[in-house]
């Protein structure tokens, strides 16, 4: 049984300027001790997954689907549920640690409490376990920097402690959105060197969202591309990276690996202003007429008319799901 297993989830703001449709028949899995990478640009939706599977949207999110946590429907568990998995089987790192700290509290403090709000353990032995935690996600000398507040630590140890934070628990899951985007080059391949050795340490599975591909290939075990909203394409991350299929996922790869020029032609869509058809059509070079008026639906692990797969199989019984139209008004 998969760990986690989303199926067709859809997340909708309904505001003054239209529906904002923030996740769109996502459906993805992540297997025990796994890491799967979500990829794409900012803006794209990907932030809203996480959010929705720890159950931490604001109150005028619209969501359905199903989100199975080891066979449990999160979306359908009490509140009190909720706060037993959040943090002790399901924890979450954040792209600016330093804001979900509590800036007059010391930092092992604040790891010791994670402990003694999940392990029911005593102050003492809670204090123990957050020092030994710190030492093993390399902070140096833990007993003093137990004692020090998060002002005086840096970007890259503040994200330490925040690793020390979600994992001192042993969760089965650790959500990982955009872990590196915060820091300098360097650390962030230290910090990544760190997440690889943690969960293969604890068999930790990894749910790591980012928009930088290079960040996920010393980890990722599969890989889901996400669009405005939809995910384009999904397979193994090694197959996505060196054979991608989408024309986004290729634009996405050629972007990253040129320095001098890392972009995509055009602007990804407003989430409450999407177009018609395919979302990527304003900006794909292969749009065709249908791109314009029909969302391709997925087949074989890829959303495109021009996926070759939807040729030999045909349309009838191939598809993963079958195409719809698409409105920003639904
Ligand atoms: Fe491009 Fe059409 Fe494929 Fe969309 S469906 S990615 S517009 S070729």
């Amino acid at each position: 049984m998969p760990l986690l297993e989303m199926n067709s989830l859809n997340v909708r703001f309904p505001t003054k300027a239209g529906v904002v449709i923030a996740s769109d028949q996502v459906s993805l899995k992540v297997e025990p001790g796994q890491t799967l990478c979500l990829a794409g640009e900012s803006g794209c939706g990907k932030s809203i997954v996480a959010l929705s599977i720890m159950r931490l949207l604001p109150s005028t999110a619209r969501v359905s689907g199903e989100i199975r946590w080891m066979g449990q429907d999160l979306l359908s568990l009490p509140e009190s549920r909720m706060r037993q998995i959040r943090g002790k089987e399901i924890s979450m790192i954040f792209e600016q640690p330093a804001r979900c700290l509590n800036p007059v509290i010391k930092a092992g403090e604040q790891i010791a409490e994670a402990v003694v709000v999940h392990d029911r353990c005593s102050r003492k032995e809670a204090r123990k376990k957050a020092v030994e935690m710190m030492e093993q996600v390399g902070i140096p000398d833990p007993e003093k920097r137990f004692h020090q507040y998060p002002h005086e630590f840096s970007g890259g140890m503040i994200q330490r402690v925040m690793i020390a934070m979600a994992l001192v628990s042993r969760p089965q899951l650790l959500i990982a959105d955009e872990p590196t985007t915060a820091l300098d080059i360097t650390i962030q391949h230290q910090m990544v060197e760190l997440l690889v050795a943690l969960s293969d340490r604890f068999g930790t599975a990894v749910f790591l969202i980012t928009h930088d591909l290079g960040v996920a290939a010393r980890l990722a075990d599969t890989a889901a591309v996400m669009y405005a909203g939809s995910i384009i394409e999904t397979g193994s991350f090694r197959q996505v990276l060196e054979t991608p299929r989408h024309p986004y996922t290729r634009a996405l790869i050629g972007a990253a690996s040129n320095q001098w020029a890392p972009s995509i032609p055009g602007t990804v869509p407003e989430l409450s202003c999407l177009p018609d058809g395919c979302r990527f059509h304003p900006r794909c070079s292969q749009a065709t007429d249908i791109c314009r008026h029909q969302m391709p639906g997925m087949c074989h692990g890829v959303r495109c008319h021009l996926n070759p797969e939807r040729d030999i199989s045909g349309l009838n019984g191939a598809q993963d799901e079958p195409e719809y139209k698409i409105s920003s008004r639904r």
